[in-house]
C-alpha cells in the first residue's frame, strides 16, 4: 500500500513557523472515521465498546475525540486514571487493566467507578483488603499459557508473558468473586501484540468463547463481556496489508454465533482495548533534517531522537519516512536518518532509499500516532516535543507544548539553590 502522509508539506510549514519542530502531529478525521469503522464492525453485538488503551496516546484532546465516539479509557495507573478522569471520562467508561497494582491505583479506579480487571488470583483478597468491598462489575485476566497458534502459524508465547491467571486460578477467581457477591463478572485476554492479520481477533475469541461455556457448564456462572484486549495490529510497512476492522468484527461475528448462541449467551457484550489500530496511522512524528555527515555511510541528522519515538531504536521497529515535497522525487539515495542522542541506536531509517535530501527539508515519520510520543524519555537531557491536532477542516490546535528545561528540572524544585533551573 502506497503510504501518503495525512497533511501536506504547506500545512506543515505553516505549523512549524508557530510550532518548531520536531511535534507530533494527529488526523483528527482518520481518528474519528476509524472509530466509526470499529463500531460499524461490532454494530451486531449489542453492548459493545472499545476502551482505547491511554498508554498509546495519553492526551486528554485525543481521549474526548474518541469518547465523542463512544470509545471509553483502559487505563494501566494512577496517572492513566487521573487524565481519563480529567478529560471527562470516569464510570463503566473506564476500564482499569493492571498488573503489580498498588492500592492507591484500586482506590482511585473504585473512586471513578471503573470495571477493575483482575491480573492475579492473589489479587482478589488485595483489593477485598484495600476496598474493603468487592465491585459488582469485575473482571479476570486469563493467561492459557503454552504458545498461541493461528492457521499461519505461532503467534506468540503466552507461557512466557507475566500477565493474567492460569485456567485452573481463572475457574477458582470465578468461584470466589461469585460468592463475595459479584454480579457482573467478565473475561480478559491478550495473548500477542501488532499482529497484521485478520485472524487473531476471531481466534482469540474463538478460545475465549468456549472458555465462557465450559465456566458457564461448571461453575453456573454466565460471563456478561469478554474483552478482546489490544493486539490489532498496523501496516507499518509499505508491503504489508493492512488488517480490515470489518473482516475482523465478521470473524467474531461468526465464532459468536457457532459458540456462544447455541449455548445461550446471545447477551454477552464484547469489549476491545486497542491502542495501536486506534490511532498508530493517525499520527505522525514530523522533524527537519539539520545535517549531512558523509563517512563510512551517508547520514542525515534530524532533530527529533529517540526520545521522541522510541520504537526503532528499542525493537527495531519499521517506521516509513516521507521527504515532504519530494514525494515523486526518484529513491536514489542510500541514507541512515539519525538523531542525536549518544546512542549507536538512535536511527529512524537505516540503509534506507530515500529522494535527496536538503538540509531543511521536512521528514515526515509514519505511524508514529500510537506508542510514539507516550513512549519518549529525557534520555541525554532530550525534551519531549509538541503534540498538534489537524482538524477536519485544515485548522489546527496545539494540544500539548513541548517541554522546556524548567519541566525537566521541575523534579528540583524542592531545592531552592536550584530555583533558577526552574525559570
Ligand atoms: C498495551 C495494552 C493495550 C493496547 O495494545 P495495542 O497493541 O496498542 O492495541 C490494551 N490493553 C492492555 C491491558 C495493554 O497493556
Amino acid at each position: 500500500m502506497l503510504k501518503k502522509p495525512f497533511v501536506t508539506k504547506e500545512k506543515l510549514e505553516e505549523i512549524a513557523a508557530q510550532v518548531p519542530t520536531p511535534f507530533h502531529i494527529y488526523d483528527e478525521a482518520g481518528i474519528k472515521e476509524n472509530a466509526k469503522k470499529v463500531y460499524e464492525a461490532f454494530s451486531w453485538n449489542k453492548g459493545f465498546k472499545e476502551y482505547f488503551a491511554v498508554k498509546a496516546t495519553p492526551n486528554p484532546f485525543i481521549l474526548k475525540a474518541l469518547h465523542e465516539c463512544g470509545c471509553g479509557t483502559d487505563c494501566s495507573s494512577y496517572t492513566e486514571l487521573m487524565l481519563s478522569e480529567a478529560s471527562g471520562i470516569t464510570g463503566e467508561d473506564i476500564m482499569f487493566s493492571a498488573n503489580e497494582t498498588p492500592t492507591e491505583e484500586y482506590e482511585l479506579a473504585a473512586k471513578l467507578g471503573g470495571i477493575i480487571n483482575l491480573d492475579d488470583i492473589t489479587h482478589i483478597d488485595f483489593l477485598k483488603d484495600t476496598l474493603g468491598y468487592i465491585p459488582e462489575t469485575i473482571s479476570c485476566r486469563y493467561n492459557p499459557g503454552g504458545v498461541f497458534e493461528i492457521s499461519n502459524g505461532i503467534m506468540d508465547n503466552p507461557g512466557d508473558a507475566k500477565y493474567g491467571m492460569t485456567k485452573e486460578q481463572l475457574f477458582e477467581a470465578y468461584r470466589r468473586l461469585n460468592e463475595m457477591g459479584a454480579k457482573r463478572l467478565g473475561l480478559h485476554a491478550f495473548l500477542v501484540s501488532n499482529t497484521v492479520t485478520n485472524d487473531y481477533y476471531p481466534e482469540l475469541a474463538r478460545t475465549l468463547f468456549e472458555l465462557v461455556v465450559e465456566i458457564k457448564n461448571e461453575l453456573g456462572i454466565e460471563i456478561a463481556f469478554i474483552n478482546l484486549s489490544g493486539g490489532v495490529g498496523i501496516a507499518y510497512r509499505p508491503e504489508d496489508t493492512p488488517n480490515d476492522i470489518a473482516i475482523i468484527g465478521e470473524g467474531v461475528k461468526k465464532a459468536f454465533e457457532d459458540i456462544l448462541i447455541p449455548a445461550g449467551l446471545s447477551d454477552v457484550a464484547i469489549y476491545t482495548e486497542m491502542g495501536r489500530f486506534m490511532l498508530g496511522p493517525y499520527g505522525a512524528l514530523v522533524t527537519r533534517a539539520v545535517h549531512e555527515k558523509h563517512t563510512y555511510k551517508e547520514y542525515i541528522g534530524v532533530d527529533a531522537c529517540a526520545a521522541n519515538l522510541m520504537r526503532p531504536a528499542m525493537y527495531g521497529a519499521y517506521h516509513h519516512l516521507t521527504v515532504m515535497g519530494k514525494e515523486d522525487a526518484p529513491c536514489d539515495h542510500k541514507y541512515d536518518v539519525v538523531g542525536s542522542l549518544c546512542e549507536n541506536n538512535d536511527k529512524f531509517a537505516i540503509d534506507r532509499m530515500l529522494p535527496e535530501i536538503d538540509k531543511g527539508d521536512l521528514i515526515y515519520i509514519h505511524d508514529a500516532g500510537a506508542h510514539g510520543f507516550s513512549m519518549g524519555y529525557n534520555y541525554n537531557g532530550r525534551l519531549r516535543s509538541a503534540e498538534v491536532m489537524l482538524h477536519p477542516d485544515g485548522t489546527w490546535d496545539l494540544i500539548r507544548r513541548a517541554e522546556k528545561p524548567a519541566d525537566y528540572f521541575a523534579t528540583f524544585d524542592c531545592f531552592p539553590e536550584y530555583g533558577r533551573l526552574l525559570k
